[in-house]
C-alpha cells in the first residue's frame, strides 16, 4: 500500500490523521469518513491531550494484546457535536472506556473498572469527526467556544 500524497489539493486537513502505522512510524495518513450508527453522535475533535500512553504506543511498549496498529494518537479529547443531532454545536467530553453496563462495577457507576470493557479508540488526532456512543459524551460548558482551535 502506498502512502497518499498529502501535497495534493484534493486531500484536506479534515481527511488526515496522525497515525502510528507501526512502532516508530508516525505519519499523516488519509482517513475515510465515518458515519454514526444508531445511538451514536458525530463529534469533531478540537482539543486533544497526548499523554505517556501515546508515547508508549509510538515506542511499541504497550502489550500487543491491547493494541492494534495502525491507530491514531489522542485518546483524551473533547470536541463539538456535528451532523444531524439535537446536540449539534455543543461541546462534549467523550469517555474513552465503554463499560459492559452489566457487571457489578458498571452497576455501581464505576465503568472505568469494568472487567470486560471496550475502548472507543483514539480519534483525537484523526482530524475528522469521530463516532461516539451518546451515553459516553458529556456536555461541558467549561471551555468557551471562542477559544482558539489548536490543530496541527
Ligand atoms: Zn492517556
Ligand atoms: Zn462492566
Amino acid at each position: 500500500m502506498t502512502a497518499p500524497d498529502m501535497t495534493k489539493p484534493d486531500i484536506t486537513a479534515a481527511d488526515r490523521g496522525l497515525m502510528v502505522v507501526t512502532p516508530g512510524d508516525v505519519r499523516l495518513q488519509k482517513r475515510a469518513p465515518v458515519v454514526p450508527a444508531d445511538g451514536e453522535l458525530l463529534v469533531e475533535p478540537d482539543l486533544v491531550g497526548l499523554c505517556g500512553t501515546d508515547l508508549e504506543i509510538i515506542d511499541g511498549l504497550i502489550d500487543p494484546a491491547y493494541i492494534r496498529y495502525p491507530l491514531a494518537l489522542g485518546h483524551e479529547w473533547t470536541g463539538l457535536v456535528v451532523g444531524d443531532s439535537p446536540l449539534a454545536g455543543h461541546r462534549v467530553a467523550v469517555e474513552g472506556i465503554i463499560g459492559c453496563g452489566h457487571c457489578a462495577r458498571c452497576s455501581a457507576g464505576q465503568t472505568n473498572l469494568c472487567e470486560t470493557y471496550d475502548e472507543i479508540g483514539s480519534p483525537g488526532t484523526e482530524l475528522r469527526p469521530a463516532r461516539s456512543p451518546s451515553r459516553l459524551a458529556w456536555r461541558t460548558g467549561l471551555i468557551p467556544r471562542s477559544r482558539p482551535r489548536t490543530r496541527c
